[in-house]
Formats: C-alpha cells, sequence, structure tokens
C-alpha cells in the first residue's frame, strides 16, 4: 500500500514520540562522548514539529517533509538540527508532488536524505556518525524497493539495517563532531546520532506497518 500524507504525518508523530520516550537514553549516549544534549534538542525539534502539524502544511507529503526540515533547523541547534533537516529537506524535494509515494519513492526519499546529510557534514561511513546508521538504511531500503517491497516493507528494512548500523559505532573513533574532540576516548560508546537515527527509522517502519 501506498504511502499517504497522512501516513506521512502519522510517521512524523511516531518519530516524535520515540525521541520523547529516549530523550534521556539520547542524552546519556552524549554525555559519554558529547555534551549530553543530543536528546533534549531533539526532543524539543520534534515537539514544536508536532505542534505544527494540522496546519498549512498537510498538503503532501513533500509539504510535511518540508515543514519538519525547516522547523528542525529553526529549533533543535547543535550539530544534529542542521543535518536532520538537511535531510527532510531533501527528502522532501525528491519525494516532489506525489500525492502517495510507493517502495521506490520512500527509497528514495531515505537516499535524498543522506545525500544531504554528507553533502552538510562531509562524514563518511566509520567517521562515527549518523551516517553509519544512514548509509547501510538507504542501501537495505533500495534493495528492498528493487524487489518490490511497498513503504512500509523499505522502511522495515532500512530500520534493521540502522539499528546494526548504529551498533557498528561502538569500538570506532570519532572522526566528526564533537566527539572527535575526545579522540581514542570516544571509543566504546554508541555515537548518539547514529541512535537517533535508527530510533527514528524504527517508529516510521512501526508506523507504517500498523496503518498498512
Ligand atoms: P552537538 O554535537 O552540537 O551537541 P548533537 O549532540 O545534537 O549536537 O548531535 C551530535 C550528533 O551529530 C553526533 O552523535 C553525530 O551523529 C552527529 N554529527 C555530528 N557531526 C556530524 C557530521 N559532520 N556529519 C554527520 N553527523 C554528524
Ligand atoms: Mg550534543
Amino acid at each position: 500500500m501506498a504511502c499517504s500524507t497522512q501516513d506521512v504525518i502519522a510517521a512524523v508523530r511516531a518519530g516524535a514520540e520515540a525521541v520523547a520516550a529516549h530523550r534521556e537514553e539520547l542524552n546519556q549516549l552524549d554525555r559519554a562522548i558529547g555534551d549530553a544534549d543530543h536528546g533534549e534538542n531533539l526532543d524539543r525539534g520534534f515537539q514544536a514539529v508536532v505542534s505544527k502539524l494540522g496546519g498549512a502544511a498537510d498538503e503532501t507529503p513533500a509539504s510535511v517533509l518540508k515543514m519538519t526540515a525547516t522547523v528542525l533547523i529553526s529549533t533543535v541547534g547543535g550539530a544534529a538540527g542542521p543535518l536532520y533537516g538537511t535531510a527532510f529537506l531533501r527528502a522532501a524535494t525528491a519525494v516532489g508532488s506525489a500525492g502517495e509515494l510507493d517502495g521506490p519513492a520512500v527509497a528514495g526519499a531515505l537516499q535524498a536524505g543522506l545525500e544531504g546529510v554528507v553533502a552538510r557534514g562531509r562524514a563518511e561511513t566509520g567517521d562515527k556518525t549518523m551516517v553509519d546508521a544512514l548509509a547501510p538504511a538507504v542501501e537495505a531500503a533500495k534493495s528492498a524497493a528493487a524487489s518490490g517491497a511497498g513503504p512500509a516493507d523499505v522502511l522495515a528494512a532500512a530500520a534493521q539495517a540502522a539499528q546494526e548500523g548504529a551498533q557498528s559505532t561502538e569500538p570506532l573513533v570519532a572522526r566528526k563532531g564533537r566527539a572527535s574532540y575526545l579522540g581514542e576516548r570516544s571509543a566504546g560508546h554508541l555515537d548518539p546520532g547514529a541512535r537517533s537515527t535508527a530510533l527514528l527509522l524504527s517508529s516510521f517502519a512501526e508506523s507504517a506497518r500498523s496503518r498498512s
């Protein structure tokens, strides 16, 4: 089943709930290798996004994604705000004026999001950032879409790969962002942004599954 504007809205709400539920966990991860604000930054941003739902932006998948992007950019702050904001903005552009998204459109939106994060932050896989979760998620999403999966299964494949990708950041030494200031001492901790990417994708997948 294709993904409608209402499905995108439901996914964004589910993302906000997941961030709120894991706010302290994300702060704790960021306390170990950063400044302990990742959960609070994202929670502030997603609550602001949710407060704008039900308004003029609820028109197409792209308009919801674009509103999400602009609100995240203006409210999250830190490194993650502009990075997630750019991801949602590129995803909005990728889906264009479509009223409903099929599997390949969802995979394309995720790929565009990854390209936005990389264009903005210049991180590569293995740098211990959100890219370590998002890049394998995009690969999994693309191969699921290529074998005919619909949006819910594309998102489920992405979420599973993101989960594994986030876990893979634990032994890595950070080469980008605040955690890179710690050098070797950043090893032995999960990257908070990789964890939040996995959480968001899981919540989108769960939402899509429950509505399909
Ligand atoms: P800040 O580091 O400014 O306090 P946050 O704590 O909200 O911002 O976000 C930190 C997360 O941002 C990191 O865990 C990492 O995943 C991500 N991040 C930081 N710099 C980059 C970058 N250049 N590219 C991709 N992701 C990055
Ligand atoms: Mg931080």
